[in-house]
C-alpha cells in the first residue's frame, strides 16, 4: 500500500498534492490508526502506481509528520468484516476519485500538526496564511473513544477530548473569519465526529456522546473566557497577541448553553455519528463504519 508521509505528498508528488483531503484527527487511543488500515484495506487500492510502495500495516504513528493514504472514493465498501475478499479494488474503468486521508497525531504536544492543515500559519511571522487551495480539505473526521467518554468512568476521556475538539472547532471558526475576501468566506469544512468502539458494551450511543461533547465544550468555553486556561493547548504567542475580545468563545457569542447547531453561523456543519472499527456486525457485535466511509465519499 501507498504510504505517503507529510512533506513528501505535498513536494514530491504534485499529483497527490492536489487531490482533495480528509484530515483525520482525533485523541491518541481513539482508533486512528485502525481506520486508516481499515479503510485503506476496503479502499485503498489507488489507480495510480505508488513511488513509495510499504507492506507492513500501518502503526500508530508519534511522528511529527502526518501521513497520508490515498483512497479511491468509488471503491465497494462492504460492512461485513468477513467478507473483505469480495471487495474488489476499483477497477480501470470506474471514475478515478481518488483523495488523500491524512492521519495526524492525537498526542497533545502534537495536534497543532491538525491544526496547521486548517489555520495554516507562517512558520516566520506567525500570522495565519489563507488556506491552501493546492490540497483542499473536504471534511476532518475527528475519532474518539466512546466507551471511556462518560464522566461518571474512573478514567473518562471527555475532558480531553472535548479539549481538542474545542481547539479544531475554533480554528475552523477563525479560518471562516479571518479569510474573508470582500464578502466571500473559504470554503466550508464540514466535522464529522465519530463515535468509535461502539462494540464495547460501556459505549455510550452517539446521542448521548453529542450531549456529553456539547456540555463540556460549554465548560471549557466559559473557563476560557474567565482567562482559565487551565486545559488545552495554549496558542501561539504571535496569534495570542492579535487577540480580540470572544475570539476564544466557540459557537454562538454569549449563548448560555453550546450547541453544535451554532457552528452553522460559521458555515461548519458537525455531524455525530456512532460506529466501529472493530467488530462489523460479523462475529464480534458492533456497528461498523460504513456510515463513516458514506459521510467521506459523499463529500470528496
Ligand atoms: P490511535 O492512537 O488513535 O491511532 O488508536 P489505535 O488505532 O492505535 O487504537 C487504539 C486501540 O483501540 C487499539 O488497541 C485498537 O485495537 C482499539 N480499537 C480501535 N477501534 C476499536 C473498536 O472499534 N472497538 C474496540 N473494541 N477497540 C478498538
Amino acid at each position: 500500500h501507498q504510504v505517503l508521509h507529510g512533506n513528501e505528498s505535498g513536494s514530491s508528488s504534485s499529483k497527490n498534492s492536489s487531490l482533495p483531503s480528509i484530515l483525520l484527527a482525533g485523541p491518541s487511543g481513539a482508533g486512528k490508526t485502525a481506520l486508516l488500515t481499515l479503510f485503506e484495506k476496503r479502499a485503498g487500492r489507488s489507480t495510480s502506481t505508488s513511488t513509495d510502495e510499504k507492506t507492513e500495516p500501518a502503526k500508530t504513528h508519534t511522528s511529527q509528520t502526518p501521513v497520508s493514504i490515498k483512497l479511491n472514493a468509488a471503491a465497494p465498501f462492504s460492512s461485513s468484516s468477513s467478507s473483505s475478499s469480495s471487495v474488489s479494488s476499483p477497477s480501470e474503468n470506474q471514475p478515478k476519485r481518488n483523495f488523500l486521508l491524512i492521519d495526524t497525531p492525537g498526542h497533545p504536544k502534537l495536534r497543532s500538526t491538525a491544526l496547521s492543515h486548517l489555520l495554516p500559519l507562517d512558520p516566520k511571522t506567525g500570522r495565519p496564511l489563507p488556506p491552501s487551495k493546492s490540497q483542499p480539505i473536504k471534511g476532518v473526521i475527528f475519532l474518539l473513544d466512546a466507551s471511556t467518554l462518560s464522566p461518571s468512568s474512573p478514567d473518562s476521556s471527555l475532558s480531553q477530548a472535548a479539549t481538542y475538539l474545542y481547539d479544531l472547532l475554533l480554528s475552523l471558526q477563525h479560518r471562516y473569519s479571518r479569510y474573508t475576501k470582500g464578502s466571500k468566506h473559504p470554503p466550508s469544512i464540514p466535522v464529522l465526529i465519530a463515535a468509535n468502539k461502539l462494540d464495547l458494551f460501556t459505549a455510550l450511543p452517539a446521542t448521548l456522546v453529542k450531549k456529553e461533547l456539547e456540555a463540556e465544550l460549554g465548560r471549557i468555553r466559559v473557563s476560557r473566557s474567565k482567562g482559565l486556561l487551565d486545559s488545552g493547548v495554549k496558542e501561539d504567542d504571535v496569534t495570542a497577541g492579535e487577540k480580540e475580545e470572544g475570539d476564544d468563545w466557540l459557537g454562538e457569542y454569549g449563548s448560555e448553553r453550546f450547541e453544535f447547531r451554532q457552528m452553522v453561523e460559521f458555515d461548519i456543519e458537525v455531524e455525530v455519528m456512532g460506529g466501529s472499527v472493530l467488530g462489523n456486525g460479523g462475529e464480534e457485535e458492533g456497528p461498523g463504519c460504513e456510515g463513516w466511509w458514506r459521510w467521506v465519499v459523499e463529500r470528496v
